[in-house]
């Protein structure tokens, strides 16, 4: 299956997203963990996206495209993808009609996470990531069994520099200006399924699962 999971910065998408695409045994693409890993790595791509992630913009279409194109190139993406928060623009979005297209591999879905804004606020100021495995944590609705400490791997837990209040207001502002189009988009293009991300994690999922069609 080629999906990809719409919503807005702290609706839930990598938290999904990991769940589903171990369900559907896809790749998980997520073009911000690609950006991150980049920038503690320090390579081009990473020093690229650096400046715009810290101030809460999007990276440059070209850059964001090229990467996912190449992603989306590689063996294990044949039998199906899910991506996560790409595209974020209509040019990104075209892009990507563009290189399924000429594969001859559209899009099957775009599932769409509608939270309200007071809870995304309360969701991305209280996430916590591991900066060693990639887990996800929330101070309040899925805390680490010991404070701080990533229940996986036992390295400590961090905010992203992109969570704080200010930040994540000024992403929310991006988002409605460039990304929330995009829901019109697949709509008119017939691909969207709206489901309600404002429930618990596991009722988030079985709704994925049935707007899917795949219980
Ligand atoms: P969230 O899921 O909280 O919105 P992400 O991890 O998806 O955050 O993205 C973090 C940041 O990475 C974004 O604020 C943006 O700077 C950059 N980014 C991620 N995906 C894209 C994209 N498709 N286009 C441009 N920038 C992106
Ligand atoms: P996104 O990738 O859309 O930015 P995440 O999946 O990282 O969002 O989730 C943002 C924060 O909200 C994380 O701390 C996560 O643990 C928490 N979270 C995700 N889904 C839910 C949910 N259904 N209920 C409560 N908290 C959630
Ligand atoms: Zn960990």
């Amino acid at each position: 299956m080629r999906l990809l999971l719409l919503g807005p910065p702290g609706a839930g998408k990598g938290t999904q997203a990991r769940r589903l695409t171990e369900r559907l045994q896809i790749p998980h693409i997520s073009t911000g963990d690609m950006f991150r890993q980049a920038m503690a790595q320090g390579t081009p791509l990473g020093l690229a996206a650096k400046s715009y992630m810290e101030r809460g913009q999007l990276v440059p279409d070209d850059v964001t495209i090229g990467l996912v194109r190449e992603r989306l190139g590689e063996a294990d993406c044949e039998r199906g993808f899910l991506l996560d928060g790409f595209p974020r623009t209509v040019p990104q979005a075209d892009a990507l009609g563009r290189i399924l297209g000429d594969v001859g591999r559209p899009l099957d879905q775009a599932i769409n996470l509608e939270v309200p804004e007071k809870r995304l606020i309360e969701r991305a100021v209280g996430r916590r990531v591991c900066p060693n495995c990639g887990a996800t944590y929330h101070v309040v609705y899925n805390p680490p069994r010991l404070p701080e400490i990533c229940d996986v791997c036992g390295h400590p837990l961090r905010q992203r520099d992109d969570d704080r209040e200010e930040t994540v207001k000024r992403r929310l502002e991006v988002y409605y200006q460039q990304t929330e189009p995009l829901i019109r988009y697949y709509e008119e293009a017939g691909l969207l399924k709206n489901v309600n991300g404002d429930q618990d994690m596991d009722s988030v999922l079985e709704a994925i699962l049935l707007a899917l069609g795949n219980r």
